[in-house]
């Protein structure tokens, strides 16, 4: 089997939902294929907006619901003729009906949970996928819905669940082994152990479509999107970025942990552990071969280049830890990493001086308050004898990580890496570099992002190799 998922803005209109179908045709001619699809492109958005009015009461909601209920009956009226259009949209209506009942329930209460807003955020892929079964049966394809909450189990942890490996596993195995047509599941999201609606994090349905990869025994997961492949640094922030043919799961996993937007960061984990390949592909370009993830044994790659990717993340915010207070004191991290994982917050990096004098994290801006807040809680009776002097949040920054499995063991990579960014007059906040040597990363000023990536690009991917 393979699975077949495409991306927001693969699936944003009528015409590019045919294109969708011609994709899916031809991959049922050759294999048995499962589809996975992301929520029309801004509907997510359209519904988290749509949830804040209803919060705050406002007038705005009723347009708000009407910009998600629209694009989808444009679709119908652009992939259906007329006497057919009813039977279309009539699910469809239903669901934005059900939806504006929970808003209205929203608006009475003037207030929206994680838990709430997940389901709220549900609609998108619910929407899309029901659509794309009723146009696929009138292409001729068989198309089954599946609801992806009774197959995708996970925690409560509203907004960014965890996932239960071996219950979905199992749970989709036996569902789509009972399933004779072409099984189209929304992204996205899952449901806890009693049922509630849970979503896997924005970005989510790349995970959906390697969670049922998994499950199903799938030889190859397909993410489709709207670029040809994974490129060598994001294609808004360097104009000369290029597909790379091929990549390692480990390179993947750093470039989208590290920022790349193309794959959601756990997309790799359930592809890993059960050996299954991905190719990222362009819907708008079916014919380019793609970039192909897999295990380093399987990918052939130009030897020349030690960094094959550049990756970033902005609005990231650091905060230095400083004082005689934490030398030699065994434990002092652990508090530190326990007080935040505590309260959830996710460092993103972390950079010790080998003088234990000094130890730097970094968070997302979106977290910083909060980590703040844990540790000046956790270190109060460090501040209150001076054993560390008092910190701050430092926001206003970027990370920017530089990939490549070729980097280890080549010598001078730092050196050329920090020399061509000095000459560009970047200033260079952290430096942190993992053991495996796969990735450099290190925090800069946000107004100093474009300027840095393009400056490495030129370094180590600027054209000819
Ligand atoms: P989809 O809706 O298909 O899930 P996304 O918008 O989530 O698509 O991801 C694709 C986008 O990721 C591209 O349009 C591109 O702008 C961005 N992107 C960032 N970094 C990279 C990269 N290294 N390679 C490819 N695309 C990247
Ligand atoms: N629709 C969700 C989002 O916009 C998930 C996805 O598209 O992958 O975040
Ligand atoms: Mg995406």
């Amino acid at each position: 089997m393979r699975v077949l998922k495409f991306g927001g803005s693969s699936v944003a209109n009528g015409e590019r939902i045919a294109a969708v179908a011609a994709i899916i045709a031809e991959a049922a001619r050759a294999d048995r294929v499962a589809v996975v699809l992301s929520a029309m492109k801004g509907v997510t958005d359209g519904l988290i907006s749509a949830a804040r009015l209803a919060e705050q009461g406002s007038e705005g909601l009723k347009a708000a619901i009407e910009a998600i209920r629209e694009p989808h009956f444009a679709a119908v009226r652009a992939l259906f003729a007329p006497p057919d259009q009813a039977a279309a949209l009539t699910p469809l209506a239903v669901m934005c009906n059900d939806l504006e009942e929970i808003l209205h329930g929203v608006e009475l209460v003037r207030e929206c949970s994680l838990r709430t807003q997940d389901l709220v955020m549900s609609f998108g892929e619910r929407l899309s996928c029901r659509l794309a079964v009723s146009y696929l049966a009138s292409q001729g394809l068989s198309a089954a819905l599946v609801d992806a909450r009774e197959v995708i189990r996970t925690d409560e942890r509203f907004g960014s669940a965890a996932v239960d490996f071996p219950t979905s596993y199992e749970l989709i195995h036996r569902k789509l082994a009972g399933i004779d047509g072409i099984p189209v599941i929304p992204g996205f999201i899952g449901a806890t152990p009693a049922g509630v609606t849970t979503t896997l994090g924005r970005n989510g349905s790349d995970y959906t479509a390697s969670l049922i990869g998994a499950g199903a025994g799938a030889s190859l997961i397909e993410i489709w999107t709207d670029v040809d492949g994974v490129l060598s640094a994001d294609p808004r922030l360097v104009p000369g970025a290029f597909v790379i043919p091929g990549i390692t799961s480990e390179e993947a996993m750093e470039l989208s942990y590290f920022g790349a937007k193309v794959i959601h960061p756990y997309t790799m984990v359930p592809a890993v552990e059960k050996n299954i390949p991905l190719l990222i592909k362009n819907s708008l370009n079916p014919s380019a071969p793609g970039t192909l993830i897999a295990g380093s044994g399987a990918i052939t790659r130009d030897g020349s280049r030690p960094v094959t990717g550049i990756a970033s993340i902005e609005e990231i915010s650091l905060v230095n830890i400083e004082g005689g207070g934490m030398m030699g004191i065994p434990g002092f991290a652990a508090r530190i990493f326990g007080a935040l994982a505590r309260d959830g917050i996710n460092i993103i990096m972390i950079s010790q001086a080998s003088s234990e004098h000094t130890i730097c994290l970094v968070f997302r801006t979106a977290e910083g308050e909060r980590a703040l807040a844990a540790l000046n809680r956790e270190l109060a009776p460090e501040l209150a004898s001076r054993r560390i002097a008092r910190f701050e949040l430092i926001g206003g920054l970027a990370t920017v990580s530089v990939i490549g499995e070729n980097m280890h063991g080549t010598p001078g990579i730092a050196g050329r890496l920090f020399s061509s960014l000095g000459r560009a007059g970047v200033n260079i906040l952290v430096i942190a570099q993992g053991s495996s040597e796969r990735n450099i990363s290190f925090v800069i000023e946000e107004k100093d992002h474009t300027k840095a990536v393009r400056t490495i690009h030129a370094e180590f991917l600027g054209r000819p190799s």
